[in-house]
């Protein structure tokens, strides 16, 4: 009801595939519906009695609303509980005899509630039959992704740098992946025009592709992000090549403040929650009039990678195929952290100290971001490497000058990029090396770079970090300076 007024999304049958078209759920758990039928008595599901969960209760220390750092948590943190038959006493809405058991494909109702209320406050989708669904992380969001839309032979779209495992979840499922050129913006309208209208199928030996698997904040591992217009100029081209877009966001809320330097004060925070959401650059997913957006997020980012949650947002439609692929593998997320999530972000937090919380975690990036930026400018030979401050995400993107490398002109580009990053390791540091990046490996190459991460190192070790970084580069490239 909440999205009556709101036109309905447009229908993918064209480009779901044959297995997502064959899928019919799973029968056994479809009888779970007469469940609530008044007074019956269930002999019907293969589901065991909670009495066998050696499990009484639950207990776990998370931070009082406001009082974030881990410090304040370990002092003065709020333990919560949870016990085994909450529901029966209304003691809760969620419970470990619930929770534990077997639950529905579409996650558990409970927690899935909230992150749709969460998805409706930050993102507003502009179509009426939208929905989410829990997923056990972005990483399987997208391999069952991959395998409700391609076929073998098929041929997907993403940024010319990109994260890895998209590649290597595709490639055997017989997919390929066609990298587009990126600038600090990320991924190129013009670019990703100029190989769609352009598009051979006799010279590519593919189908025009039709899926554009797209990072559009803090890309890995570019750190680029799309500003407001750029996601609406990608959109429009989606429009007009009918492009299916998977928009994978994990650092969505790793959108940092604006860089000022290090010379200049910082910018002040968002006062309230209205403001910080109004900070954040607008998703795809809220300027998708057709329902062509298929939204993953992740809590690994913000909460815990082990965790092992995240949702999915898309058109009913596409929802309903990807339910229908967990009913039969992945299930639900694992009903312990179902349970602990609820009662952080539901009973304990609300979506206000959720909110909070992530308001959190972006001044604590920033302050990262900030350090490690300091000592790029105060080591790097900035003769040799060049980069942007990054907006959001955990990575800072470096790009070498690789052409005045004294073996420039007898060494390929990635005997030099080896030798660099062999120097860096004999020097202490490990840096990423840009070309285990590519979206396409057989491509040309002609730029190189590294990526450093600021999201763990203590402060002290990201500045001796990027120090031996710089002079393993100085001596590569046998700089004097
Ligand atoms: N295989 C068989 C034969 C089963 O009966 C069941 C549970 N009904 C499963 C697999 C599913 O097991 P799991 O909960 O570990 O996914
Ligand atoms: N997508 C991108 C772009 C990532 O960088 C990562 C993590 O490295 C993931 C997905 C994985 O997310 P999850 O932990 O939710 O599977």
């Amino acid at each position: 009801p909440r999205q009556m007024t709101k036109p309905k999304a447009k229908r993918w049958d064209h480009r779901l595939n044959t297995e997502a078209h064959s899928r019919t759920g799973n029968s056994l758990k479809q009888a779970a519906r007469f469940l609530s039928t008044p007074g019956i008595i269930s002999l019907g599901g293969g589901l065991p009695s909670s009495q066998f969960f050696p499990f009484d209760s639950l207990s776990i220390k998370v931070p009082a609303p406001g009082h974030f750092s881990e410090s304040e948590t370990y002092e003065s943190g709020v333990t919560l509980h949870a016990g085994k038959h909450d529901l029966a006493t209304d003691a809760s809405i969620f419970d470990i005899a619930t929770a534990f058991n077997y639950g529905q494909g579409t996650g558990s109702a409970q927690l899935l509630r909230f992150v749709t209320e969460h998805t409706e406050m930050c993102h507003d989708p502009p179509y009426g039959d939208w929905n989410c669904n829990l997923s056990i992380g972005s990483t399987s969001a997208l391999d069952m992704a991959f395998r409700m839309f391609t076929q073998r032979g098929d041929v997907i779209l993403s940024e010319e740098y990109t994260f890895v495992t998209a590649v290597e979840t595709a490639a055997p499922m017989g997919v390929k992946v066609v990298g587009v050129k990126m600038d600090s913006e990320g991924l190129l309208p013009s670019a990703l025009d100029e190989i769609l209208s352009s598009w051979d199928e006799n010279v590519r030996g593919a189908k025009k592709p039709f899926l554009l698997y797209t990072v559009p904040s803090g890309q890995n591992p570019t750190g680029a992000t799309q500003g407001a217009e750029r996601r609406r100029s990608i959109y429009k081209l989606a429009q007009k090549h009918d492009l299916y877009i998977i928009e994978d966001e994990p650092y969505y809320f790793l959108q940092m403040q604006p860089y000022t330097g290090a010379h200049q004060p910082p910018a002040p925070l968002p006062t309230s929650h209205a403001e910080f959401l109004a900070s954040l650059v607008p998703s795809l997913l809220s300027m998708d009039t057709d329902g062509r957006v298929l939204r993953l997020d992740s809590f690994s980012k913000v909460l815990s990678p082990g965790a092992r949650v995240g949702w999915i947002t898309a058109s009913n439609e596409v929802v309903e195929k990807y339910r229908m692929h967990a009913d039969v593998s992945t299930q639900s997320p694992s009903g312990p952290m179902q349970l602990i999530l609820f009662k952080l972000l539901e009973e304990h937090w609300g979506h206000g100290g959720y909110l909070d919380w992530l308001l959190h975690v972006r001044v604590e990036y920033t302050r990262r971001r900030d350090v490690i930026l300091a000592a790029c400018e105060r080591y790097l030979p900035t003769s040799i490497v060049s980069w942007e401050p990054p907006m959001a995400g955990m990575f800072h993107w470096l790009r070498v000058n690789w052409r005045l490398h004294p073996s420039a002109g007898t060494k390929s580009i990635t005997e030099i990029e080896e030798e660099i990053f062999m120097n860096n390791i004999e020097n202490g540091t490990l840096l990423m090396r840009g070309s285990w990046f590519y979206a396409d490996r057989d491509a040309e190459h002609d730029t190189m770079f590294f990526r450093a991460t600021y999201a763990a190192a203590p402060f002290d070790k990201i500045e001796e970090g990027i120090r031996r970084f710089g002079e393993s580069l100085r001596k590569s490239f046998k700089l004097e300076e």
